[in-house]
């Protein structure tokens, strides 16, 4: 029962480093503790090492630590992309390693061989794709296109120059710093893809969301099978009943069963974990997207909208707080009201409100079809935007 719990709590904690590692940053996160994870694993534990390695080292260590990290960050570099090449070649090398020689079996024909080989191929055909493509590059020669096919909101843009390529900014558009150019409809910069999400490759970066889902789930399944099928053939059920005397119901056979899948398969069952763990990141992350590609948002405009909306509040309590001052002038004399606690505070803040703030002033939501379309096809349905009556400005 012990291992039991170590192995529970074990994998709880996977989850929640993991979880925190990558989503934390999400808006959904904001003020809980996966964001302090996040915060502490990906800024907090650096900066203690690199405080560490200056008592050690002195100057001379934190510049050769912080010039390593200007290369892997702020520049565009393969480093990411390798290791995602690494973690698919070595899941699939060790997936086809233990498990192939079990393929045909009781519920697996021998077909998935080959569509495991497929479904590979085709992940890591959308990588390229998404890697490699023009995110919607803007330079002086295409800047007009880009100026059309988005109005400014004058909430989240305006009318202005981009300081570093001296071009117009169009609406949506912005400058990567990593990359060091101006992209259109930016989302966000991949370091997975070594390249900027934007305009023209957002549809294969959903794409490769999606299929790596499905290939995770796909590959979790069929590692169960084969462990299915294995207990199956074996007749460990059978062995276990007649044999030792267990008893045939499902309480009495599933540690015994269990027990017996953990000593002799153990590699599948790790991998099989591995990829159901990917798979629900992969879920998340992909709904994630989906909303915003739905909605016509892109990652980078949910930062500005967050921005916007504090600033507004800001300017809400410092007007509440003049009126209170006023008011508080001429009650000089009335009992001082006890501050609102923390909790209170925490629990009064409504997503729900901040979801209405850009609901009401988002332009570029046309719908979810046209904002689909626009996803699918950039540029395809565009010229309609200017005779769209905008909802504002
Ligand atoms: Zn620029
Ligand atoms: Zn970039």
């Amino acid at each position: 029962m012990g291992v039991q719990w170590v192995l529970v709590c074990h994998g709880v904690a996977t989850l929640v480093v993991v979880i925190s590692f990558l989503c934390g940053h999400w808006p959904i996160f904001n003020g809980t503790p996966i964001q302090r994870i996040h915060h502490f694993l990906t800024f907090g534990a650096y900066d203690y090492f690199l405080r560490f390695v200056g008592f050690v080292f002195g100057t001379k260590g934190t510049n050769a630590i912080l010039s390593v990290e200007n290369f892997c960050c702020d520049r565009p570099n393969p480093i990411l992309q390798v290791i995602y090449l690494a973690i698919l070649g070595g899941t699939f090398y060790f997936t086809a390693k233990s498990s192939f020689s079990y393929i045909p079996g009781y519920y697996l024909s021998e077909v998935h061989r080959y569509t495991s080989v497929l479904v590979v191929a085709v992940g890591v055909l959308l990588f390229l794709l998404t890697s490699f493509s023009d995110p919607g590059i803007i330079k002086a020669e295409n800047v007009s296109q880009y100026l059309s096919a988005y109005p400014y909101d004058n909430i989240l843009y305006s009318q202005k120059e981009c300081s570093t390529c001296k071009i117009p900014k169009p609406a949506r558009s912005k400058h990567c710093s990593i990359c060091d150019r101006c992209v259109a409809r930016f989302d966000h910069h991949c370091g997975w893809m070594n390249n900027c999400i934007g305009e023209r490759n957002t549809r294969y970066f959903m794409a490769f969301l999606l299929w790596h889902f499905l290939i995770c789930l796909y590959g979790a399944v069929a590692l169960g099978f084969v462990l299915v099928g294995r207990a199956k053939e074996l007749k460990v059920v059978y062995i276990l009943t007649v044999y030792y005397g267990v008893e045939n119901s499902f309480r009495g056979l599933a540690p015994h069963v269990v027990q017996w899948l953990l000593d002799a398969y153990n590699t599948q069952i790790l991998l099989m974990v591995f990829l159901a763990i990917v798979s629900l990141l992969l879920a998340g992350f992909f709904v994630y997207h989906a909303q915003l590609c739905l909605t016509n948002t892109t990652t980078n405009e949910t930062f500005k909208w967050q921005d916007y909306i504090s600033l507004k509040k800001k300017i809400n309590e410092a007007k509440a707080s003049a009126a209170a001052l006023k008011a508080s002038i001429s009650e000089m004399n009335s009992e001082r009201k006890p501050s609102e606690s923390k909790w209170r505070s925490f629990f009064r803040r409504s997503p729900l409100e901040d979801a209405e703030v850009v609901v009401k002033n988002n332009v570029y939501d046309r719908g979810f079809l046209r904002n689909l379309c626009e996803i699918i096809f950039p540029f395809s349905s565009r010229s309609s935007f200017s005779r769209t009556k905008l909802k504002h400005g």
